[in-house]
């Protein structure tokens, strides 16, 4: 299966976790956590759609003004998405700056307060200097957080002695190109296998797209096209679950959205002789991790936001998760 979401890990296994997401065939990203960026280019964070923020601890959140100042002339509007207080949080940074010049700007910020069963929807705008527009209280019905055409995000309330998000991104459906048959057909591969998985996602059974062959260009309509060339698997599944206590009820939280996931990127902050001050600071041990990526039957697993004491001993990490590291 030729993925649609392409994750990176921005810091590396140490320092501030960062996941970046690229959807493939859309010009759209999402980032999970926002602290330092430095690993990011200005093009990355211009293609933005939303930033799922955990929580507001400093090492999750600094980030935030800095992507601020790339997309302060971007007509998209962008979706800010975190716990309890993240209204309160988002504005505060906001109004810590000076905005008498943006009465032209088109920028809009949404801030998503997910609560237990609502959600508190803010919208700000450069034009205003960030004022609040509007806001509304939606009501939540089950974990999802996000319903776009070719994906959804999940997110559950996890303790880390503070509410905490954790979140799973997951593609509806995957549309898997027959290449045995694209070369049966005498088809040329092209842009328009792009058109094609664009048409079938958005529903556009009945449009007709040119499709180029060994003969010339042809036009089929996308129906024909699906039934001959297409088939529908179900899609990627990525967990981010960071600053989390090893609890039960943490464990089976993120179980209920996170089940058989492919891709886990998951907090080891210790290794396992620090488990008292793990509990105490609401952080995972690496044999912690393991042990929740095992009961999650993930089927690939990257280990972040390793304490930066252990930088060289991150092998020590990798072993103590029982993983291989690559
Ligand atoms: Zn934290
Ligand atoms: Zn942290």
């Amino acid at each position: 299966m030729r993925p649609s979401f392409l994750p990176r890990l921005v810091n590396s296994e140490l320092y501030d976790p960062i996941v970046y997401v690229r959807i493939l065939n859309e010009k759209k990203s999402l980032m999970f956590d926002c602290g330092r960026i430095e690993g990011l280019a200005a093009r990355e964070i211009l293609c933005l759609d939303a930033i799922f923020i955990s929580h507001t601890h400093m090492d999750h959140f600094i980030g935030i003004d800095q992507v601020l100042r790339i997309i302060l002339h971007r007509d998209k509007p962008m979706h800010i998405y975190g716990p309890e207080g993240i209204t309160a949080k988002m504005l505060a940074k906001l109004h810590a700056y000076t905005w008498n010049l943006t009465q032209d700007y088109p920028l809009d910020i949404i801030i998503h307060e997910v609560q237990a069963r609502t959600t508190l929807v803010t919208r700000t705008s450069a034009a205003t200097g960030f004022e609040v527009i509007s806001q509304e209280t939606l009501e939540r019905e089950g974990p999802a957080v996000v319903q776009a055409p070719r994906y959804r995000v999940d997110a559950v309330i996890l303790d880390h002695h503070i509410a905490c998000l954790g979140f799973v991104l997951k593609e509806i459906f995957h549309v898997n190109i027959r290449r045995d048959m694209i070369k049966r057909r005498g088809y040329i591969p092209g842009r328009w296998i792009g058109r094609l998985k664009e048409c079938i996602l958005s529903g556009d059974a009945g449009e007709i797209i040119e499709v180029d062959a060994a003969a010339g260009t042809r036009q089929v309509r996308v129906c024909e096209l699906a039934d001959d060339l297409v088939i529908m698997t179900s899609g990627q599944k990525i967990a981010f679950f960071t600053d989390i206590g090893f609890c039960e009820e943490n464990v089976r939280l993120m179980e209920s959205i996170a089940g058989e996931v492919d891709i886990l990127f998951i907090e080891t902050y210790y290794l396992d002789d620090m488990q008292d001050q793990a509990s105490l600071k609401g952080h995972l041990t690496a044999r912690q991790a393991g042990m929740i990526a095992r009961r999650l039957g993930a089927k690939r697993v990257f280990p972040m936001h390793v304490s930066p004491r252990y930088h060289d001993r991150v092998s020590e990490i990798w072993r103590q998760m029982e993983l291989d590291e690559p």
